[in-house]
């Protein structure tokens, strides 16, 4: 793709090149007061994602700061049939954020969010990451739950579904939201809750970013810390099948405070653990208890039983720096494959499989992890709002994570293969959020009986699938031919 004095080169939805006038990307580049990018430094991180896997080069960059931006850069997309991506945090893991050649809406500028303490509501930008909204509802002494990177995008995360350490106590993030604001494909402005478009509001629970550009979310808030009791244990990979079997049973019985999370992978040189045990293999359990800090002391004491550990830390911590703590291991800029199965009970062969799995860690950054989930956001029936995987309560995911494009082939064969043998034991489901690039095939089954209903809506508000970079939910009906129509907005000259 190579531009001219003239006009610039970009990628249209069907896949085909085509030229865009300078002169008229200098008028959207005046109606969005110059936050407009086709290279340079702003351009070079907005278009970087976690994944350094992903090398996509957008044609052009919208740095949208309010409603209207984002309005005005859909309505610039569809008037030239562009490749439309919408970035929030950049953290998935396939990439969807930036769409190579196309026009990327970056979200980055709308990171504000704003606690109501007295009511209880966040209000969060469409931009803002993880770590934002835990510094914003903390000051108050209230959270939500999220994910385990400060630095994830709320955006994606949420529209996907959501979980982390408050899960098991508050159900997903989607299952925290009070309503969303919202760019459609054709440019209105909505505001969807349960009692405004309520189909809307139900798909864009776990929906992806398919309908829409969001661009502020309300939450509900709760009662979370600030001081939260903490442990991490590390065992020797030698009593995995021991320590797992022991796991197993005390999060089959934990309280919906306790969540404890396993990880298998080689040791990193955390200053808990002697410095012979750091790149060995061992098996680690992570535990938040989210209420009293004693009673949490109680409750994951038992952890440090399970067998004679290398080392352990554990006691009372702020939640947000809690929230932080994997921050350092998962930071952006390596190579990244991920496979993913949910399980509703963990079986004796899953577990077998596991531990065979972690025997072939392919570098010291790969590893497995186990999520324990259940409690309340299984209690929301499976069809109450998008997101289907309710009757999961395990999610694994072998995470290959490395440095050198060389060894793409061994990490990616690495994580199949332990997707494989773990999949007998699995739902057979899915986590939008965790699919790779790779993985589109998954996303009906990722839905399962919701997938229906998701294509109609999809079919009502984006019947020409102008929102395709994600985990795409194609129109009821796709098109003949892709339109290129200018939406009914009003543009900004
Ligand atoms: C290190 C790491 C840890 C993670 N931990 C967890 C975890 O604990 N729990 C969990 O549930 N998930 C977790 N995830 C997965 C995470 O939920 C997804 O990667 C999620 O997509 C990240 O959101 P983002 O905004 O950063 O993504 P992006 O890559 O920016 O976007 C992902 C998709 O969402 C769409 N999107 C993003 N924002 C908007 C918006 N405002 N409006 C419309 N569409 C939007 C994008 O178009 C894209 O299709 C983790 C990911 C990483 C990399």
């Amino acid at each position: 793709m190579t531009n001219n004095a003239d006009s610039i080169v970009y990628r249209t939805l069907d896949g085909s090149e085509a030229q865009l006038p300078r002169g008229v990307l200098s008028r959207f580049v005046g109606a969005l007061g110059g936050h407009v990018t086709t290279g340079g430094e702003a351009y070079e991180r907005a278009r970087t994602t976690w994944n350094a896997m992903v090398e996509h080069r957008p044609a052009v960059i919208a740095h949208c700061s309010s409603t209207e931006d984002v309005t005005e850069a859909i309505a610039f997309a569809r008037a030239h049939t562009m490749l439309l991506s919408v970035r929030g945090g950049g953290h998935h893991v396939a990439g969807n954020a930036v769409a190579d050649g196309g026009l990327e809406i970056d979200l980055s500028p709308m990171r504000g969010v704003r606690v109501d303490a007295a009511k209880r509501r966040a209000f969060v930008g469409g931009g803002a990451l993880l770590g934002d909204v835990d510094a914003a509802t903390q000051a108050h002494g209230l959270g939500v739950p999220l994910g385990i990177n400060s630095t994830t995008g709320f955006g994606g995360l949420c529209l996907g579904g959501g979980f982390g350490w408050l899960t098991r106590k508050l159900g997903l993030t989607i299952d925290n939201l009070v309503s969303a604001s919202l760019v459609t494909a054709e440019g209105d402005a909505l505001t969807v809750s349960a009692a405004n478009e309520p189909d809307l509001f139900w798909a864009i629970r776990g929906g992806g970013g398919n309908f829409g550009v969001v661009t502020s979310f309300e939450l509900a808030l709760h009662p979370v810390g600030p001081l939260v009791h903490s442990a991490i244990v590390a065992y020797p990979a030698s009593d995995a099948r021991d320590i797992l079997m022991k796991w197993r049973e005390l999060t089959a019985n934990a309280p919906e405070e306790l969540t404890v999370w396993a990880l298998l992978r080689k040791a990193p040189p955390l200053p808990f653990l002697p410095a012979e045990v750091h790149g060995t293999d061992v098996v680690v359990l992570v535990a938040l208890y989210v209420g009293d800090p004693a009673e949490g002391a109680r409750a994951t004491a038992p952890l440090l039983r399970f067998g004679k550990p290398h080392g352990h830390v554990a006691g009372p911590q702020p939640y947000v720096a809690f929230q932080q703590m994997f921050d350092p291991l998962l930071a952006a800029g390596a190579r990244n494959y991920w496979k993913t199965n949910e399980f509703v009970d963990l079986a004796d062969g899953a577990i077998d499989a596991v531990i065979e799995g972690s025997r072939a860690l392919p570098g010291p950054e790969c590893e497995i992890f186990i999520a324990s989930l259940g409690g309340a956001m299984g209690r929301v029936s499976s069809n109450a709002t998008a997101y289907a995987g309710r009757s999961t309560r395990y999610v694994m995911n072998a995470h290959g994570r490395w440095r050198s494009p060389a060894e793409d082939a061994t990490v990616r064969t690495w994580a199949r293969a332990l997707f494989d043998a773990t999949a007998p034991f699995a739902t057979g489901g899915g986590y939008v959020n965790f699919l790779t690039a790779d993985e589109q095939a998954r996303v009906e089954s990722a839905y399962g009986s919701n997938y229906a209903r998701l294509r109609d809506v999809k079919e009502r508000f984006d019947p020409d699938n102008v929102f395709r970079m994600n985990h795409n939910i194609p129109p009821r009906e796709i098109p003949r031919r892709v339109k290129s129509r200018s939406t009914r907005i009003t543009r900004r000259e």
